[in-house]
């Protein structure tokens, strides 16, 4: 007997798609509910390192994350400047294991819809366009009332609602993301036949300039610069800032400014960070993903430590006959220690750059990231 027959699943990102194959693999019956109206609209590229592949291994959907993605081993370093001169092109840490490639770089609606399908595939019902309207719970279960005004019972509700979680707030739980003071602008545009790898471009009017291909056709660009208000500017003005802002980097660079254009996805975010403290459960509704904690992608581990979550979540729902204390001290201390760690280190590599710190021990902090990570959650 597992310790739960039936969940309501909020969000379907990576961590509550990734929890909804688990448990309907083990047999459980579950619900997830979407509030966006179909699969569309989730933005450009992902990069994926090896430990969130060892999860999609086990989700059964690695084959068709390699297929549509596109997979190396190192990252490059490049100073800005018309030449782009590479300084290194330094091997990245296998974190999945020998079996994975260190990372894969995908198209996110094609991640997303691989998990969803193969969710659907194994018995999840994903309801799109819709919300929990309210819960309340006892200590058997959750009574749930959905936006479209339909009601059920679960042995558990998991709050899998990303960065800005209503299921949080209805928690009562007051963490809330904080800006890091870092903003991104991203772009999908097609891939210059020498990019085969992320590089990086540290230096610069800037922070960072990079890329990650995402398939032999396409890729995504960013540009890393101070946060500030750009929320107001339209796509068109939102690509001439890119063109502006990546002229001081030449190489790909120079292909990437031309290729930018009214199709490109031009979208801008703040970097942000937030872990909830002691306990991401309340009774028995549960936070994962980025409703319980974020990180700025400076190692690219968001959509990893997510995956984790819902892996070491659904290992206990299966394995244990019971919802209790000894549950949840095991996946608060299984996952914790461990996301805060990620979350910390990713803040303090970007606050490294905004301070300037010239002798930070980047390689040392990123190893030390690696050989966390590598260690299955
Ligand atoms: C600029 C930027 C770049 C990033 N780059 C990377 C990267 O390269 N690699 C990486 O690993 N991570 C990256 N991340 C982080 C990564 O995107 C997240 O960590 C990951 O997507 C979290 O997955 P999630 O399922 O927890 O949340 P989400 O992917 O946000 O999914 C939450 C889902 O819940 C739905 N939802 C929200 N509210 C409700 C509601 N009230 N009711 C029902 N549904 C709801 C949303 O529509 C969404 O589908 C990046 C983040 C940012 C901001």
């Amino acid at each position: 007997m597992t310790a739960v027959s039936r969940v309501a699943i909020v969000g379907s990102g990576v961590a509550g798609t990734a929890a909804a194959i688990l448990l309907a693999e083990g047999g459980v019956d579950v619900d997830v509910v979407e509030i966006k109206p179909d699969l569309t609209a989730l933005g450009s590229g992902i990069t994926l390192q090896g430990n969130a592949l060892r999860v999609f291994d086990r989700l059964g959907v690695w084959d068709e994350v390699r297929e549509a993605g596109y997979t190396f081993d190192v990252v490059g370093l490049r100073t800005p400047g018309p030449d782009a001169k590479v300084i290194a092109e330094v091997p990245d840490a296998p974190t999945g294991g020998p079996e994975y490639p260190a990372t894969a770089g995908m198209y996110r609606p094609d991640l997303a819809r691989i998990l969803a399908d193969r969710a659907t595939e194994l018995g999840a019902r994903i309801h799109y366009g819709t919300t929990v309207a309210s819960f309340t719970q006892d200590a058997d279960g959750v009574d749930v009332t959905l936006s479209d005004g339909t009601t059920g019972r679960y042995d558990l509700l998991i709050g899998a609602d990303g960065l800005h979680s209503a299921i949080r707030a209805q928690l009562g739980i007051e963490t809330e993301p904080q800006r890091t003071g870092m903003g991104i602008w991203r772009a999908f545009v097609p891939r210059p036949k020498d990019v085969t790898h992320t590089d990086l471009y540290y230096g610069g009017p800037i922070y960072i300039a990079g890329y990650c291909p995402t398939s032999e056709e396409m890729m995504y660009a960013y540009l890393v610069e101070p946060a500030q208000d750009r929320h107001l500017l339209t796509p068109e003005q939102g690509v001439e800032v890119m063109k502006e802002l990546s002229r001081a980097y030449g190489g790909p660079w120079n292909e990437i400014r031309e290729s930018l254009g009214a199709d490109s996805r031009v979208n801008y975010t703040w970097f942000t960070t937030h872990i909830v403290p002691d306990a991401w459960n309340r009774g028995r509704v549960v936070l994962i993903g980025e409703a319980a904690h974020s990180c700025p992608p400076t190692i690219a581990q968001g959509a990893a430590q997510a995956a984790e979550d819902a892996l070491v979540l659904s290992q206990l729902l299966l394995g244990r006959d019971a919802v209790d204390q000894a549950l949840w001290d095991e996946f608060h201390a299984r996952r914790l220690p461990r996301a805060t760690e990620v979350v910390e280190a990713s803040v303090q590599l970007g606050r490294w750059q905004i301070d300037h710190v010239q002798d930070a021990d980047v390689p040392g902090m990123m190893r030390r990231i690696a050989t966390l990570v590598s260690r299955p959650a």
